[in-house]
């Protein structure tokens, strides 16, 4: 952002007159400066600049202070308290904690939706920065810690950023902005419902619906200042897979007294390997994993039941019902040539995050314009993400931002989830940024 520094020098000291600069509680900003400069591309470069203090300021009180999914009233009140302070219309309680801001620009333009997952998960916290988590909750019965160890912290300072920055450019902005705080991205406690859905279902697009939805996601796999944008299947639908399998129990030693489920759900687990290397287009990745095998209690009993489950990941939503009969009917007809009874349960998961073509290739042009920035066009991920709901209901794109410190090789660099997650800081402009731009691009829409 350097080079943009001596031609703005004009506007830095007038945002800086409007109170762009402070931290805290702040009056909404509406300097004329902002406005004027959110038609250039230095503008908007002087814009992010002038909020990366606070943007960072953000990212550390989320990042000290985690919350579990469906538990993040203080994070909600942060972002609520925010936006407030910024003149944007709030509305909260939405799927438990979710924080709708509602911006409505002074152009003519489309509704577009901003989302940004808050939750945090039950890890602790390795990191050893000076502002490193020691919440600890219970979790499942257990005492655990509680850590950002996927990055949300980073996606809500993103977003309040990207509110600060087009609130200071209202006059300027086209149509209307949703910025979408959401609950529980990581799924919802035992017994609750939360996420995307749930935010959904309560009417979260319901008025003004909008006419696109855009989120991110920071990862270490890319480098500071990439963004990873894929059209299509970005990050698989995922289903779980219980799959039982019922035998008649005999002793070891004469198996041919009753029917061996042990051995028949092996032939099941080896078989089901192979339907997507043998069954499913091999252009087209899927993925079927068996994670439990449960049955028998001793050496020398064969058991009644064997228990399965697994995960199964697409990325066409084209092949889901197909891979899914697949998977039935290998499963039952195994069982069936050897006598034993098998049942396949596949209940609701998530459906593919799916980039709408149109949208991906025009974020992608709008972000390739961003000095500093490098668009790339990475692989599909078999992780899975709820921002898929909203990418079914309207038109999405989800993408990535690199956040791994230059001279890290890839390789050294702790994946999600891990207790040694870090995001390089210097990626939150960039986010703020990629957000900016996407909303100003709309004016563009015929
Ligand atoms: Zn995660
Ligand atoms: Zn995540």
């Amino acid at each position: 952002m350097d080079r943009s520094r001596s031609p703005l020098r004009a506007f830095t000291v007038a945002a800086a007159a409007s109170g762009l600069f402070a931290l805290g509680p702040v009056a909404p900003a509406h300097a004329a400066g902002a406005d004027a400069g959110a038609s250039t591309e230095a503008g908007r470069a002087a814009s992010v600049a002038a909020v990366r203090e606070q943007v960072v300021a953000w990212r550390r009180d989320v990042h000290a202070h985690p919350e579990l999914g469906n538990r993040e009233v203080r994070t909600a009140g942060l972002v609520a308290k925010a936006l407030g302070e910024m003149g944007i219309e709030v509305r909260t309680g939405i799927a438990h904690t979710g924080v709708v801001g509602v911006l409505r620009g002074g152009r003519a333009g489309p509704t577009v939706a901003l989302r940004a997952d808050m939750d945090a998960l039950p890890v602790a916290e390795q990191t050893g920065l000076p502002f490193a988590s020691t919440t600890r909750t219970t979790y499942r019965g257990k005492d655990v810690g509680v850590m950002h160890a996927c990055g949300h912290d980073a996606h809500v300072a993103i977003l309040l950023g990207a509110a600060r920055v087009l609130s200071g450019m209202r006059e300027q902005v086209p149509g209307t902005v949703l910025f979408v705080f959401q609950p529980a991205e990581e799924g919802a406690p035992a017994g609750e419902r939360g996420g995307a859905r749930l935010m959904l279902e309560e009417g979260v697009f319901a008025d003004p619906r909008p006419d696109a939805a855009f989120g991110l996601h920071v990862v270490p796999q890319h480098r500071v200042g990439e963004i990873a944008v894929l059209p299509g299947g970005t990050m698989a639908g995922s289903n779980r897979l219980e799959i039982t399998v019922r035998g008649r129990q005999t002793h070891a030693a004469y198996p041919w007294l009753g029917v061996d489920p042990i051995a028949v759900a092996s032939r099941i687990v080896l078989a089901l390997q192979a339907i997507p290397g043998r069954q499913m287009d091999a252009r087209l990745p899927t993925v079927v994993s068996i994670g439990v095998i449960e049955g028998g209690i001793r050496h020398n009993i064969i058991p009644d039941e064997v228990k399965l489950l697994g995960t199964i990941r697409h990325l066409d939503p084209s092949q889901r019902d197909d891979l899914f009969a697949r998977i039935r009917r290998t499963a039952v007809k195994i069982g069936e040539s050897s006598g034993a009874t098998v049942t396949v349960e596949i209940p609701d998961g998530y459906p593919v995050t799916f980039n709408d073509p149109a949208l991906a290739e025009r974020g992608r042009q709008a972000l390739s314009g961003v000095p500093g920035a490098t668009v790339v066009t990475p692989l599909p991920r078999t992780g899975a993400e709820d921002f898929a709901f909203f990418a079914r209901e309207v038109p999405g794109l989800y993408f990535q931002l690199g956040v791994r410190a230059p001279g890290v090789p890839a390789s050294d660099a702790a994946p999600n989830h891990s207790p040694r997650f870090l995001v390089d800081e210097d990626a939150l402009p960039l986010g703020v940024r990629a957000f900016v731009e996407l909303v100003m691009e709309q004016a563009a829409r015929p």
